[in-house]
């Protein structure tokens, strides 16, 4: 059994800036179809039901969101708007890398002191992109895109990896990706809220396990750039 402390550490709106990106598509979208007599509010209620409905199938992504709004604008008889769509994808699919405040800083010490391994929801090739434009990944030992984020998929990582649960931590944005499914695991887990979390991440945290809140990411290294093994207080 290794006695490496393991973070796994989110990478959309953790470590780099994402959910804006597909906002600033939907406010436009949404827009677009009001300009054409769709109240947004009704607009927003079909994007979101269709989204829902989609996920479970398609994944996360640019492609599964554009592949949503394709299909709303169809349900609500738009048609005029597919190239537009389509522009939308790439841009979202290349957008530039910003990284979240103190993450350049921090990353370097927490490598350091720990096995850092990156796992975010998304397709390897949309994923793995940001990744290398981000210039981060000489700091992580392995990457794991998932489909999702459940305690299965936690579960296959701690059989994959080695982990011990109780000397891994979560790190991450998403309480319903992040947090309670890594607790369920028996994972330490470390909460960064981001300003503006997509509604399909929120839920309550289990009052359960293991949770640091943290204000930013480089608060991280006041809790594992020290030697000590195991659970930190
Ligand atoms: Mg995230």
């Amino acid at each position: 059994m290794s006695t490496t402390r393991t973070l796994l550490i989110d990478a959309d709106d953790t470590l780099w800036e994402n959910n804006i990106y597909f906002e600033r598509v939907a406010g436009e979208f949404f827009h677009r179809l009001s300009a054409g007599g769709i109240p947004e509010p009704r607009a927003q209620e079909v994007l979101w039901q269709t989204e829902q409905r989609n996920i479970q199938i398609t994944g996360y992504g640019s492609r599964a969101f554009c592949a949503s709004l394709h299909e709303t604008a169809q349900a609500l008889g738009v048609t005029d708007l597919e190239p537009w769509i389509q522009q939308q994808e790439q841009t979202i699919f290349h957008h530039p890398i910003e990284l979240m405040p103190g993450v350049a800083e921090t990353l370097p010490a927490l490598h350091e002191h720990n096995r850092l391994i990156l796992v975010t929801k998304g397709f390897p090739d949309e994923q793995l992109g940001k990744l290398q434009r981000s210039g981060l990944a000489g700091y992580f030992s392995a990457t794991e895109v998932v489909f999702e984020k459940s305690i299965a998929t936690y579960r296959q990582l701690i059989a994959k990896y080695e982990l011990v649960p109780a000397q891994t931590w979560m790190v991450g944005n998403s309480p319903r990706s992040d947090i309670n499914p890594a607790k369920a695991a028996g994972f330490g887990t470390v909460f960064i809220p981001y300003h503006s979390t997509w509604q399909h991440e929120v839920e309550e945290i289990t009052p359960d396990g293991e949770t640091l809140l943290l204000e930013n990411f480089a608060q991280l290294a006041n809790h594992f750039t020290t030697q000590s093994i195991g659970k930190v207080k």
